[in-house]
């Protein structure tokens, strides 16, 4: 459409890029938000996009501290990846 050649390649394991990888399946996304899992002390395995989404609607709900803390946690995560992923490309 638009006639402009991207590089699928993700920038930090060199996998094919697509939302999935970049936020829940490549080794860097992984490690970070596992990291943050331990210190809000969920058990939970980063999965896919749809399942994750899922994950913190269930336990991001209501208006009690940890459910804010949790969603917040999760949107700056997600955010920061981004943000690192395209520091790292442009
Ligand atoms: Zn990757």
């Amino acid at each position: 459409m638009w006639n402009i050649a991207v590089d699928d390649q993700c920038i930090f394991c060199h996998s094919r890029e697509s939302r999935d990888h970049v936020f829940f399946e490549c080794s860097f996304s992984t490690t970070v938000l596992k990291k943050l899992l331990v210190y809000l002390k969920e058990y939970h395995a980063p999965q896919s996009w749809c399942m994750e989404v899922e994950w913190i609607m269930a336990k991001g709900m209501g208006k009690s501290f940890s459910s804010r803390l949790r969603r917040l946690c999760f949107i700056v995560a997600i955010y920061h990846i981004w943000l690192v992923r395209n520091a790292a490309i442009f």
